[in-house]
């Protein structure tokens, strides 16, 4: 086993674990994240839903179908990529995850991004968005990278808010189809030696903890 994939391997016992924030008491399972441990492109997206509480992975049901048949037009499946959530455990009844609960949790996902060290972060919906872009709105912003650093953050509308409204598949295959090249614009500049900052620098307790490990 690879350190990187040994490392997420600890974050995701941490998350299996972890009773920081009230999600935990309503969850089936927790939803760490999946994929490649090497991968360039992780996604990020808000938090888990019945399906994904049920069987532990991220992005399944229909909004996974869709995301998964996105990958396909560029070449990608699944397991080259990692995806990921702002929150691990499932909110009530699908309600947004609250700020204080993306709050305790994000030490998890500073962790993982840590460790993988994406070329480019995918945003998908509002909560992973609002990481990079604070005040953007995501019918301004989508398919507009922000590159910082070696690393690019690329928003997203949420494949479920798309299957919601079709009127947003064309937007969203364009964004998509733009990825390839990010990736290798991303190569290139890594290649010249451009490197990400180190993330987190948070001294929180979640991250105390995390560093236990
Ligand atoms: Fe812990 Fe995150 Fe689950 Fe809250 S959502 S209990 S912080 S793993």
């Amino acid at each position: 086993m690879s350190d990187r994939a040994a490392l997420l391997g600890e974050i995701a016992a941490q998350v299996r674990t972890c009773t920081l924030c009230g999600l935990h008491r309503g969850r089936t399972r927790t939803v760490p994240g999946a994929g490649n441990p090497n991968a360039e492109i992780m996604f990020i997206g808000e938090g888990p839903g019945f399906n994904e509480d049920q069987q532990g992975l991220p992005f399944v049901g229909r909004s996974g179908d869709y995301l998964v048949k996105l990958l396909k037009s560029i070449g990608l499946t699944r397991d080259q990529v990692f995806i990921g959530n702002v929150v691990k455990c499932r909110p009530p009844e699908n309600r947004d995850p609250l700020p204080d609960e993306i709050t305790t949790c994000k030490p998890y996902l500073d962790r993982q991004i840590e460790v993988i060290d994406p070329l480019v972060i995918v945003t998908l919906g509002r909560f992973s968005m609002a990481r990079y872009f604070p005040n953007g709105k995501i019918t301004q912003i989508h398919g507009k990278p922000k590159i910082e650093d070696g690393r690019a953050y690329y928003p997203l509308f949420h494949p479920a808010a798309v299957l919601r409204n079709p009127g947003l598949v064309p937007q969203m295959d364009a964004d998509f189809k733009r990825l390839p090249d990010l990736v290798a614009q991303m190569r290139a500049q890594r290649s010249a030696g451009v490197k990400p900052p180190d993330v987190p620098k948070d001294d929180d307790p979640p991250m105390q903890q995390l560093r236990l490990f």
